[in-house]
């Protein structure tokens, strides 16, 4: 079987390297909020070309945290709005719901799941604060379009680039093409860490203080508390792990896209709708997504030729049971796309063997 995704594999060429690097934090008797926590910080800031940024406990947490802060600044208050694609993944509208502010939910464009600029302006209203542009899949949003939009209405634009950490939209990267952006380091992303972390990047330096003090209990200074803040921190045995991996970061991505390039060459099958993407270095492909009409026979096809599949995602979110309140709401595209991606593993431990394997079972399949 060739598994989705084998973190075991993935983490191996790094085993030496963390182990010293875990040994190091272990003596130095430092575990939070340290050197590395700090050093991780500046190396991914100036990765992604921005003046800041922040570690903090997760990606849903630098969501948050963003929306938490602009509240805290009298950018935002209960009850606005703001503009996210409908078939994201859930931490994108938890993001927004869990500050008290309502999600507005636009139909993505079917050809690159992504947020569909033509849509937004129609969904704009007074409440409305902010775009949410999610680079679903580790393709960079239409940026010139969302933030000439946002420019016009006064709107600030949030990342969320849990899946496209080094990905281009032209000159600049994900991370530094709006006001505010959030990273996710969970294992399976494209910079996975051994466990939780994610991080908040920004040019904008009064934002960047008052997550840095959310993520801290509110407190500026120890016992000092300005804000009612939550717990929300990189750990320093996360930011060692993340330091070593980010230098090897554009090494993975290019694998990545070499291996996305290989599958869209190869693959030619009129049942199997490939995915599209603007230029090389904008997509750096966190998942390689098909689509066919009728997807349970074409995972069964790949599982009996040995193939795991996943789906990103099953469930769009305004059908989950935690979002009884946008159930009504009719998003035809994005359920069609919930009911046909499928993601075929794509991963820097596939190997030659396993790609032609891959894309034979894609080319055999006859529906
Ligand atoms: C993974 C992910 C998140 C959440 O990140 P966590 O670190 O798991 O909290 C947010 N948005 C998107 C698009 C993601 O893929």
């Amino acid at each position: 079987m060739i598994p989705f995704l084998d973190l075991k594999l993935i983490n191996a060429p790094y085993q030496e390297a963390f182990m010293t690097a875990i040994s190091n934090v272990l003596t130095s008797g430092w575990y939070i909020r340290g050197n590395e926590c700090e050093a991780f910080e500046q190396e991914f800031a100036h990765y992604c070309g921005t003046k800041h940024c922040i570690g903090v406990a997760n990606g849903l947490d630098a969501l948050i945290l963003i929306i938490r802060a602009y509240k805290e600044m009298g950018l935002m208050s209960d009850g606005d709005e703001i503009i996210v694609p409908a078939n994201t993944y859930i931490a994108s509208i938890l993001a927004i719901s869990h500050n008290n502010l309502i999600p507005i939910l636009v139909e993505p464009d079917i050809n690159t799941y992504l947020l569909d600029p033509a849509k937004i302006e129609a969904k704009i209203s007074s409440k409305t604060k902010a775009i949410l542009a999610v680079h679903l899949y580790g393709q960079t949003c239409d940026m010139d379009a969302i933030n000439s939009i946002a420019k016009k209405y006064n709107l600030k634009v949030i990342e969320d680039s849990a899946q496209s950490h080094g990905a281009f939209y032209q000159d600049k990267k994900s991370g530094n093409l709006g006001d505010a952006s959030g990273f996710s380091f969970y294992p399976g992303k494209n910079l996975g860490a051994l466990g939780d972390g994610g991080a908040v990047t920004t040019n904008d330096t009064n934002l960047a203080e008052t997550i840095r003090y959310l993520g801290n209990y509110g407190s500026q200074e120890k016992y000092h508390n300005l804000y009612q803040g939550v717990n929300s921190r990189l750990d320093e045995i996360q930011a060692v792990i993340l330091r070593i991996k980010l230098k090897n970061l554009n090494n993975e991505n290019s694998f990545r896209q070499d291996l996305a390039q290989y599958y869209l060459l190869h693959v030619a099958n009129k049942k199997i709708i490939l995915p599209h993407y603007r230029s090389q270095q904008e997509h750096v492909w966190h998942l390689f997504v098909i689509r066919t009409e009728n997807r349970d026979p074409l995972i069964k096809h790949l599982h009996v030729k040995g193939i795991e599949t996943m789906i990103h995602y099953p469930i769009p979110p305004h059908k989950q049971k935690a979002y009884m309140e946008l159930s009504s709401i009719k998003l035809p595209l994005s359920e069609k796309i919930h009911n046909e991606v499928l993601s075929i593993p794509l991963n820097v431990s596939i190997t030659q063997a396993q790609r032609e394997k891959i894309v034979e079972a894609l080319n055999s399949y006859e529906g």
